[in-house]
């Protein structure tokens, strides 16, 4: 591969075409590290429309690092509730408090010292490290492996082979801007779909363009089913207020408050299912009535189909046995706590008759 030739034509199209996104800094300014890893931790798995305001949100909420290393971990799970991936959000926690405690508040610009961090891997590193701090870091991520495949008219790049071309484009002045250029390209012009070849700045460099294989390039990974679970969700109350637990934080949505749930058994019910899930995670006898709704999810790597149940207590009072915490909540102060997607759509649902059955029961 030509690399400066590619570099050059990168830099003078992406001055001309970058987008105006709210994290990237104007010309001239110093980038604030803070906001460039922000962003990127963001944008992992995510589309930039749905990030934009939830950036800004989070700017006047946590504007700096010692904000955010104050601040407690439900006003962190709240603020990102609705983006999904909650361990993004606990990881860049953890990690912006040790950035307080262990290195003054400054995020570290030395691409060992940042490495490790919690939750920071190759991609973020790369990125916080060339756009924040101008070291030539490079980055592979879903664009840059899409059109590096293009370039080399290669069906399936392996990683192996991916980051030692990202490392050899990278060298040279403004490292940071090669590396947003490629995703950039990757984003709006050499799009997954119908690549806009005829706009491209790099066609004349294209392989894929050269054999007119761009549209097959690279070939779509094989989709695996996903795995299934079956999970009943005991929507317990007590007068006009519910209980809510708040999950282990190692567990998947840790450190998110939510119904009680346990997996059903083959064969078991979800009436049955919710009531072993109060006996055994809470220590609590509850009868189950009506099914209030069963909710689709899709996780990264599982589909869960969650059969809420309303519950009602026969005896005792919940201990925090699987969970980190229990709490009786109002019903209308449901939404002051952060609950993943599923689980806001069953609280909704249960709202609408907190204390009868659901109409489409
Ligand atoms: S010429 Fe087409 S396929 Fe090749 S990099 Fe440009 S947009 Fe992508």
């Amino acid at each position: 591969m030509d690399f400066p030739t590619l570099r050059s034509r990168l830099l003078a199209w992406y001055d001309d075409a970058r987008r105006d996104l709210p994290w990237r800094t104007p010309r001239g300014q110093a980038p604030d590290p803070y906001r460039v890893w922000l962003s990127e931790v963001m944008l992992q798995q995510t589309r930039v429309e749905t990030v934009r305001p939830y950036y800004a949100r989070w700017l006047e909420r946590f504007p700096t690092v010692d904000a955010l290393a104050a601040a407690p971990l439900d006003d962190v799970l709240k603020a990102w509730e609705g983006l999904g991936y909650y361990s993004r959000a606990r990881n860049f926690h953890r990690a912006v408090q040790e950035v307080a405690s262990r290195h003054g508040g400054r995020v570290p610009g030395e691409p060992d010292a940042f490495r490790a961090l919690p939750g920071v891997g190759r991609y973020t590193a790369g990125a916080v490290m060339s756009i924040a701090f101008g070291r030539e870091e490079p980055v592979v991520d879903g664009n840059v492996r899409r059109v590096f495949a293009r370039w080399t008219d290669d069906p399936a790049p392996a990683e192996d082979a991916l980051w030692p071309m990202a490392a050899a484009l990278v060298p040279g002045e403004r490292p940071g801007d090669v590396n947003q250029a490629v995703m950039e390209l990757g984003a709006t012009v050499c799009t997954p779909r119908s690549p806009r070849c005829g706009e491209c700045p790099v066609r004349g460099l294209c392989a894929a363009y050269a054999a007119g294989t761009q549209n097959e390039r690279p070939a779509p990974k094989k989709a695996r089913p996903l795995p299934h679970e079956d999970t009943a969700v005991p929507v317990i109350h007590r007068g006009g207020e519910v209980l809510l637990v708040r999950r282990p934080v190692r567990a998947r949505l840790g450190g998110m408050w939510g119904f009680p749930q346990a997996i059903r058994h083959p064969g078991e019910s979800a009436s049955a299912a919710a009531e072993r899930a109060a006996a055994e995670g809470l220590d609590l006898a509850v009868r189950a009535g009506a099914p209030v709704a069963s909710v689709d999810h899709t996780f990264t790597h599982v589909r869960a189909t969650y059969h809420a149940v309303r519950c009602t207590v026969v005896w005792g009072e919940p201990r925090a046995v699987r969970y980190d915490e229990v709490a009786w909540v109002p019903w209308e102060r449901i939404g002051g706590y952060a609950l993943p997607v599923a689980q806001k759509r069953i609280a909704a649902l249960a709202a609408l008759h907190p204390t009868g059955p659901h109409p489409l029961a």
